[in-house]
């Protein structure tokens, strides 16, 4: 018989990080991390063959720590799910692997995940409350989902979990990569995002005014490879005036998290004068800037919309909490005969897969 309460042991290795969740309905009982960013920073991103060697690696002890920490056996897991994409082909490769293994040891379902869907979700995680009250989140639907990361940033419609419609996405360079590139350029290491926030909170965020991008176009899509081009310019001119210091690095840091956030906002404001929605919800990477997180609480707030952030850093960036989450809707709209399938079904790569074609 399916289960109205499954317990999900959730497998991501989408990029550069190793995550094993065990999770219950919005419940997380563990949400293990192996980073590889150490590994990764001397290429100045993701080294795909590294970060492959790496998940491999740490698979079997993330597993374990995830299942100790959550004090669940292996035979108590009602199903497995993994990222299926979008990420990288190798990295994915592994995740999956494990997961069709453990799911046919165990003998139960294993959920093909959409990672984006899961960074939508990773709001609807919570933390187990050390009493037994447990209060779920009941979204009220229609909700708009930013997801703001180092390979995405999308503007989401959600009328229910399980169906996404794309309303306006980056034409470029996400947002985090347009931080993270413009970051080196400053010589401020990988990934930059959390780097950049740190020094604009000490910088003039006027010095250096961006362009506002795309404003006379009508559609919802983003770019950010002009703010990226723009920055390069300027750093140049610095470096040739000889006026790259502490002082101007921290202006610039502030005037370019401005400039991204400004374009952001920008669209989302003329977004919401076409459509009607109850909640907003922030997801990915750069959701944990403070500064991002606040412009977008004005917002929602001016227009009487629920505002929605994942409730720690741990699950803007990737992690397989999220991914367990999201495994828990599908499990609960999957028939009994779709979740028998799913014990046998092979799992595909699917690196580039739009959470708009959720096939499943
Ligand atoms: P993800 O692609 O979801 O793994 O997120 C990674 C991206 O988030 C990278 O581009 C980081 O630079 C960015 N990021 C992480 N923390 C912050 C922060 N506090 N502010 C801005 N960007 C951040
Ligand atoms: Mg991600």
């Amino acid at each position: 018989m399916p289960h109205n309460n499954p317990i999900i042991l959730a497998i991501d290795t989408s990029c550069d990080e190793t995550s094993i969740a065990v999770t219950q309905g919005q419940k997380i009982l563990s949400n293990a991390i192996a980073s590889q960013i150490e590994l990764h920073k001397q290429y100045g991103g993701v080294f795909p063959t590294v970060a492959k060697q790496a998940h491999k690696d740490n698979i079997e002890p993330t597993i374990k720590a995830a299942l100790k920490k959550a004090k669940i056996k292996l035979s108590e897991l009602t199903a497995i799910a993994v990222t299926q994409g979008p990420g990288l082909a190798p990295a994915l490769e592994i995740g999956i692997t494990k997961a069709k293994e453990l799911g046919q040891q165990l003998k139960i379902p294993v959920l093909p995940i959409n990672h984006i869907e899961g960074h939508s979700i990773s709001v609807l995680a919570q933390p187990t409350p050390k009493n037994k009250n447990f209060k779920p989140i009941n979204p009220q639907f229609p909700v708009l989902s930013i997801i703001v990361s180092g390979g995405h940033t999308e503007f989401i419609l959600i009328n229910k979990i399980g169906s996404y419609q794309k309303l306006g996405f980056t034409l470029d360079d996400a947002a985090g990569e347009c931080l993270d590139k413009v970051g080196r350029l400053l010589g401020l290491g990988y990934p930059a995002g959390s780097v950049v926030e740190k020094l604009a909170k000490k910088g003039n965020a006027k010095a250096f005014p961006f362009p506002l991008p795309m404003t006379t176009s009508n559609d919802f899509n983003l770019s950010f490879s002009g703010i990226k081009t723009h920055s390069k310019n300027a750093i140049k001119k610095l470096e040739t005036e000889k006026k790259l210091n502490p002082k101007t690095i921290a202006d610039f840091c502030a005037s370019l998290q401005f400039g991204v956030f400004k374009h952001l906002t920008y669209k989302l404001k003329k977004l919401l004068t076409k459509i009607e929605i109850k909640e907003i919800w922030l997801g990915g990477g750069v959701a944990a800037n403070v500064l991002l997180r606040a412009n977008l609480r004005k917002i929602a707030q001016k227009k009487q919309i629920k505002f929605r952030a994942p409730y720690s850093k741990k699950l803007t960036g990737d992690n397989a909490a999220m991914i367990g989450v999201a495994a828990h809707y599908l499990y609960l709209r999957s028939s009994k005969k779709e979740l028998e399938t799913l014990k046998k079904t092979p799992i595909d790569r699917k690196p580039h897969w739009s959470i708009e074609n959720n096939s499943i």
